[in-house]
């Protein structure tokens, strides 16, 4: 049997990923979407998404990526629910290897993996990953029932957290290293008017202390170094995210803290293109700033937009 060579191979599944895949399958061009074994990228981890224009009373967010996966499918995209693990960007076409060793070969390359949570890195805290410590309340939120939680982070993913548990825990400490939150306003409001939630300002998580399970928190206020333990069931960390670059590495050009750069020049006629011609850049992975699932996919348009265009003149 010939082998397949894709027009345009993605790497992701996000609202970046499968915009780029609804646009390059549809624009005609064989597509491939290597999504991850957990695919879909951060909104699967969300409940209700208020801000995404076309959905005026909100939409869950494990249901937008599916409808988006639905799109994307519906207009021929090959969607393989499996980790890239292996890439050769040296070759033409190029190869992008999954983790259960099956190859495949494209012409183009679009990159959007997004981005990964960040952890506190304090004692305890790898230890004690799902038996207490976790990342994502609307998946974890009801084996908190009646309990006492705590979250970490001052942003909206804080907030939404927070908020998330309330539903189900008896009382949530929110506890954050300044004093005042980064998280939009109205998300805050949510929180000042939860009387579930108690805010624990100026203050630092040092240790994750349990047996088996969490069991409390040792906290620092960083005002006045003055130490206090805190009884807790769980602690939720939402200290943000990391560019979920790593394979990347040494193949394509990034920035110190690994998000990839692109060729980020008004004059580039590719604005969505790495140093490697043919291999494209969108969303989380790219993006330090605004980390939006609407700006990840405007960005994942652009990639497909410039992919099109590439195929089209200079393959
Ligand atoms: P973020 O905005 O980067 O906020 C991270 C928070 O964690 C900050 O308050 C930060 O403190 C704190 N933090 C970072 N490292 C820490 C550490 N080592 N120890 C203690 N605290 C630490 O991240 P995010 O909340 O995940 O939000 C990311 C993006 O997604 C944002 O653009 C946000 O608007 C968006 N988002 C939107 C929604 C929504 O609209 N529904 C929901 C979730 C996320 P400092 O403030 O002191 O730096």
């Amino acid at each position: 049997m010939e082998e397949k060579i894709y027009d345009v191979l993605i790497i992701g599944s996000g609202p970046s990923a499968l915009t780029s895949a609804i646009y390059t399958s549809r624009g005609g061009a064989s597509t491939i979407c290597i999504g991850g074994e957990n695919w879909g990228g951060q909104l699967m981890l969300t409940t209700l998404v208020e801000n995404f224009p076309g959905f005026p009373d909100g939409i869950q967010g494990p249901d937008l990526m599916q409808a988006m996966r639905k799109q994307a499918e519906r207009f021929g995209t090959d969607f393989i629910q499996k980790n890239a693990s292996k890439l050769n960007f040296k070759v033409k076409p190029y190869e992008v290897e999954d983790n259960s060793g099956v190859l495949y070969k494209a012409k183009t390359i679009i990159i959007s993996t997004g981005a990964l949570t960040l952890w506190l890195n304090v004692p305890g805290e790898r230890e004690l990953i799902g038996r207490g410590v976790a990342t994502c309340a609307p998946c974890d939120a009801p084996f908190y029932k009646e309990k006492v939680v705590a979250v970490v982070g001052g942003g909206d993913s804080a907030m939404e957290e927070a908020n998330v548990l309330t539903k189900y825990a008896s009382k949530v400490y929110l506890i954050h290293r300044r004093n005042e939150f980064r998280a939009s306003k109205i998300m805050q409001d949510k929180i000042f008017s939860n009387n579930k939630v108690e805010i624990i300002w100026n203050t630092e998580v040092k240790k994750i202390k349990g047996e088996n399970k969490v069991e409390s928190l040792l906290l620092i206020n960083n005002l006045n170094n003055k130490p206090r333990e805190l009884m807790v069931d769980g602690v939720f960390v939402a200290i943000g995210h990391k560019p979920d670059s790593d394979i990347f590495k040494d193949i394509i050009d990034m920035n110190e803290k690994g998000y990839i750069k692109t060729t980020n020049d008004t004059q580039a006629k590719y604005k969505t293109m790495t140093n490697i011609k043919g291999v494209f850049v969108s969303g989380d992975v790219v993006d330090p700033k605004y980390k939006q699932a609407i700006t990840a996919a405007g960005m994942g348009c652009m990639a497909a937009l410039d992919v099109l265009e590439y195929l089209e003149n200079e393959s």
